[in-house]
């Protein structure tokens, strides 16, 4: 007997459409790559989207053909997200801090039509236009008044030019909510970049269930801020969630940087805001320097890199702010797991709390995960087994686009390419991609914990832990550091630092001082650039 509900399919326009109905006086805030701060609502943000689905309609483009987006967090690229989506295509958000090379190769796999992008990516895109053969037009997505005279581009338009032209008498199409919807490709530090292709459907179930109290936790109260790019990840799915719960969006465009960030969360009472270690650090840094204060920002989710606990000690400690440790990754929508504590934790002493906190935390309904050995064999959720982290859920991969890399999954399950533990309470921790473990002695070492340590030193900005060649042992961990703004690191008194807080043979052998570590497209530490630049390196132990 089947059920006598409505059938209605899970779309991506019904956000949008919700959120002008319900929330239509809400405010969009974001900083203009042209400098200023533009404002404007729910309502308004859904009566431009329609007015650009008209535009994509006159240009011609078809469902499922992907369009691409050059472009940082602001109110043009979230129309983008409805009317390309909504609409019928796929959103195909490139990051544009990929060597262009890359991002000339990204298009063409995805057989992009159009391109729209914002100004600060008119070089770049100078460059690649001639490159990418699939693209019929060019959009800047600025007035005309910001229009360039000479670009080279050859067939270039101009967003507000589109927006003027087309009115908003334009109903949302119906379609297979297991339709595409966007796309986004991996920052490819391993290979080629691989798309993932998200639906309507996962990505309405991920909206739902990232919004949760336990998992991001954002509703109407809020007034939430992206950091995290609208390229990477769909800003971890924020713009379909802030949308659908009703939240103020505030958008950073293209100043990501602490002070610019500081600014804008106390001008427009941000409470909510999320993003990578990377850009919590340099804000905490500009906070701190200046003896500031918050006055509204209630609650930081960190993720896409491991959070050092000296981070959510100062975030909790210092600035009353509650630091949720996300973990997740794109081919997952992003979301995996989320770090906020239980009622069973409310009892426990602040250290022991923090032993909590510091993992990346339990899974939303919707995402299934286990430990396995090498032999595919299940491991005991104890908190010590560390195996590979494999996952399964309505919004996780099941194939990457245009087949890539063949059949991805193992039994059914996705193999995440991390190392983990599950505790009793269902509590997942990550002890390192299993690219970077360090093998010493046929056993693993877990890099995440001796980076945590060594950023709780004072001397200490940022940590990076490699194996490097050892003769007895294969590999020994050697400890690259950042040291803090006129600090100085005494090595020996370092490795001191490590006694009692990690098994003895754990101990990193040596420590590197450099002036900074490289980081990726995402904001993450490139590790196998840290590899090969100590490729040479010999330990004093070895
Ligand atoms: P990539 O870095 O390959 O572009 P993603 O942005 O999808 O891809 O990153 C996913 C990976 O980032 C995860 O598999 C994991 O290794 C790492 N990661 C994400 N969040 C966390 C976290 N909270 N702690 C530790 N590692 C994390």
């Amino acid at each position: 007997m089947m059920g006598q509900m409505m059938d209605q399919p899970l779309l991506v326009s019904s956000i949008i459409r919700h959120a002008d109905r319900h929330f239509g006086d809400i405010e969009i805030v974001s900083r203009r790559v042209e400098g200023d701060i533009h404002r404007y609502t729910y309502a308004e943000c859904h009566a431009r989207a329609r007015r650009m689905a008209n535009a994509l309609k006159a240009q011609g483009v078809q469902m499922g053909e992907r369009v691409a987006t050059l472009a940082w967090n602001g109110y043009r690229h979230l129309e983008l997200y409805y009317a390309i989506s909504g609409s019928g295509a796929v959103l195909h958000t490139v990051n544009p801090r990929l060597h262009p090379d890359q991002v000339a190769y990204i298009v063409n796999h995805a057989e992009d039509q159009l391109l729209f992008f914002d100004l600060s990516f008119l070089p770049l895109v100078t460059q690649i236009a001639p490159r990418c053969k699939t693209v019929r037009a060019f959009v800047l997505m600025c007035d005309r008044a910001a229009m360039p005279a000479q670009t080279g581009i050859a067939n270039l338009l101009c967003y507000e030019d589109l927006i003027d032209a087309n009115d908003d008498n334009y109903d949302w199409p119906e379609f297979d909510e297991r339709s595409a919807c966007s796309l986004c490709y991996t920052s490819g530090t391993t290979g080629d970049p691989k798309g993932v292709l998200y639906s309507h459907r996962s990505t309405l179930l991920h909206s739902y269930a990232s919004a949760l109290p336990d998992a991001l936790g954002v509703s109407g109260r809020d007034a939430v801020l992206p950091v995290v790019p609208m390229f990477h990840v769909n800003a971890w799915g924020l713009p379909y969630s802030a949308p659908l719960v009703g939240a103020k969006l505030v958008f950073p465009g293209p100043a990501f940087d602490g002070r610019s960030l500081y600014e804008l969360m106390e001008a427009e009472k941000v409470t909510f805001s999320a993003g990578v270690p990377t850009v919590w650090r340099s804000l905490l840094n500009h906070v701190n320097e200046h003896g500031l204060i918050f006055t509204s920002f209630e609650r930081a989710i960190v993720g896409g890199a491991a959070c050092p606990p000296a981070m959510i000690e100062a975030f909790r400690d210092r600035y009353k702010i509650e630091v949720v440790h996300a973990w997740g990754m794109t081919e997952m929508s992003p979301l995996g797991t989320t770090g906020t504590l239980q009622r069973r934790h409310f009892a426990l002493s602040p250290e022991e709390q923090m032993a909590v906190l510091v993992k990346q935390g339990h899974a939303p309904f919707g995402v299934d995960m286990k430990v396995v050995d090498d032999a595919g064999e299940e491991l005991p959720w104890d908190g010590k087994s560390p195996g590979r982290l494999l996952v399964k859920g309505p919004w996780v991969i099941d194939s990457y686009f245009k087949g890539e890399g063949g059949n991805v999954l193992e039994d059914g399950w996705f193999p995440t390419g991390d190392v983990a533990t599950i505790d009793a309470d269902g509590y997942m921790q990550i002890t390192d991609r299993s690219k970077d473990v360090i093998k010493s002695g046929g056993e693993w070492i877990g890099s995440i914990d001796i980076e945590n340590i060594a950023m709780a030193h004072p001397a200490v900005e940022q940590a990076a832990c490699i194996g490097v060649f050892h003769p007895k042992w294969d590999e020994r961990p050697l400890l690259v550091v950042v040291p803090r703004r006129d600090q100085q690191i005494d090595k020996v008194e370092l490795l001191r630092f490590y006694e009692g807080k990690i098994a003895k043979w754990w101990t990193p052998d040596d420590v590197a001082v450099v002036d900074a570590l490289p980081l990726g497209a995402t904001g993450k530490v490139l590790k196998n650039e840290i590899r090969a630049q100590f490729r040479d390196y010999r330990l004093p132990t070895a």
